[in-house]
């Protein structure tokens, strides 16, 4: 599992760190909000530990982000004792769990692990808008119970889009990631592609999921 902490207390920080690491974790430590931000928001992690108050952006701040862009990593916010109002904002948000400093970090780690596993378990290997499904695992796309046959390609294209419900991709940002080379940003493959997926995943249900973004790209409808 790879862990982000954001954490400015060095000290506390290290001690985390320390802890996980003798876990078998990999981690990541960053000291400021501006940057753990970036991290949490480019880089794969399992679990992100985010302390509330960050020098740049705070924390309650960094995970409204992670959560509008649809990231559903596990989130464990680090509180102070006086911070209740935050605390419920944070829940509220989306965060996952909450520890009150002090604390103990085998309890932190603990409590780590279990969101690893719950999060590494079904409910992360399928994901599901509305009426369709997409296993990661089983691979198994369906609509209304109904299996949808994809290519490997328009699998990994749906599975981008159903990571970040809502979010618009722009067709070089689905050039890059799909197809993850330099294709001409103005050949029409993106558009061939949803065409061909949308006709798959949409049919002629009234319910369209994969929307059109006239001039900007494309989305797959639903809120994160
Ligand atoms: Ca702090």
């Amino acid at each position: 599992m790879k862990i982000l902490i954001v954490e400015d207390e060095k000290k506390i920080a290290s001690l985390i760190r320390k802890d996980l690491e003798a876990r078998g974790f990999v981690v990541d430590v960053s000291h400021h909000g501006d940057e753990g931000y970036t991290f949490a928001t480019t880089r794969p992690y399992d679990v992100v530990v985010l302390d509330i108050m960050l020098p740049g952006r705070d924390g309650l701040s960094i995970l409204r982000n992670m959560r509008e862009r649809g990231m559903n990593v596990p989130v464990l916010l680090l509180t102070a004792r006086s911070e209740l109002n935050e605390r419920l904002e944070g829940l509220n948000l989306g965060a996952d769990d909450y520890l009150t400093k002090p604390f103990y970090v085998e309890e932190l780690g603990a409590r780590i692990q279990a969101l690893g596993r719950r999060a590494s378990g079904n409910a992360r290997s399928l994901l599901k808008i509305e009426d369709l499904t997409l296993n990661l695992l089983t691979r198994e796309v369906s609509r209304a119970n109904r299996p949808i046959e994809l290519t490997n390609r328009e699998f990994v294209l749906l599975e981008r889009l159903m990571r970040s419900p809502g979010r618009v991709f722009t067709r070089a940002q689905i050039l890059e990631q799909v197809w993850n080379s330099d294709f001409d940003p103005g050949s029409n493959l993106v558009d061939v592609y949803v065409q061909r997926l949308r006709k798959k995943v949409d049919g002629d249900s009234p319910e369209r999921l994969i929307e059109t973004i006239r001039g900007v790209g494309y989305r797959i409808r639903g809120s994160a």
